[in-house]
């Protein structure tokens, strides 16, 4: 274990609050794609052909066909060791624990997280076009698509959100509530470009005056330079050194 990680796990087991803000890296281990990496989804289809509310509009079948492929794959994915030490910090924690997620799969939550947000929403769950209720779905492939609303009818959407939409509300309420109870001692950043300024602001500013920045990435991102300690490498790797013992 080297001197940071030492560290790292140090300010872990002595934390009182942690802030945990995770993105599509941690998943990278379990075989889902990332975005914006080398091989990322981006890099094979122009986001704007899927993921805006323009191009479901246009072609909402063609866009279905894109998330019940990725539905599909993530069936055969498992949590790995990155999601098991997160939710290990929370057990430990309890309430002194908040997770705010900006991935759409739920591994975290088959790994056992619980008092966690999807600020971009999620995968299995689809939403009324017409009267915006919303409903998990976990059938692969879908046996329709577009998927009609069970109620009335009308189209269904993924309940993602897409460029140009807003962040979901009630993740953001939940996020500022367990903000708002108190300064954090400890904010992870973990997998993510933090390309977001929303991303940024949350990990910032719930550090307050004595908190630290711990940032988890085999690359350096927009956070790096503020961050007090950063990890460089796979967080399926490195996370499960800190939760060690926990
Ligand atoms: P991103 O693709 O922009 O960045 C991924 C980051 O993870 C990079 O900084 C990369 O260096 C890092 N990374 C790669 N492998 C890693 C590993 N093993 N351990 C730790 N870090 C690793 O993704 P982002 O910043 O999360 O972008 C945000 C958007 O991506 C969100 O809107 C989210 O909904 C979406 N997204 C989600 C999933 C998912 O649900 N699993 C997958 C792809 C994209």
């Amino acid at each position: 274990m080297n001197d940071s990680i030492k560290r790292a796990k140090d300010l872990v087991e002595q934390a009182q609050r942690i802030l945990v803000i995770t993105g599509a890296g941690v998943s990278a281990e379990s075989g889902v794609p990332t975005f914006r990496d080398a091989t990322g989804l981006w890099k094979k289809i122009d986001p704007y052909k899927v993921a805006t509310p323009e191009a479901f509009e246009d072609d909402p079948e063609f866009v279905w066909k894109w998330y019940d492929e990725r539905r599909t794959q993530l069936k055969d994915c498992q949590p790995n060791p990155g999601h098991y030490a997160v939710a290990a910090m929370e057990k430990a924690k309890q309430d002194g624990f908040f997770l705010l997620t900006q991935n759409v799969d739920n591994l975290h939550e088959r790994a056992g997280s619980l008092r966690l947000a999807h600020i971009h929403g999620k995968i299995y769950e689809v939403r009324c076009t017409k009267e915006y209720t919303i409903r998990e779905d976990f059938q692969t492939p879908l046996p329709e698509l577009p998927p009609k609303c069970p109620h009335c009818g009308a189209l269904e959407r993924p309940n993602i959100v897409w460029f140009g939409e807003q962040i979901d509300t009630d993740a953001v309420s939940q996020t500022e509530s367990f903000i708002s109870k108190g300064d954090m001692d400890l904010v992870f950043v973990i997998g993510t470009e933090a390309s977001f300024g929303y991303i940024m602001d949350w990990a910032n500013r719930s550090e307050g005056s004595n908190g630290k920045l711990i940032e988890i990435n085999p690359g350096t991102t927009s956070l790096t330079a503020s961050a007090d300690i950063h990890l460089s490498g796979k967080s399926g790797e490195i996370l499960p050194q800190l939760t060690m013992n926990l």
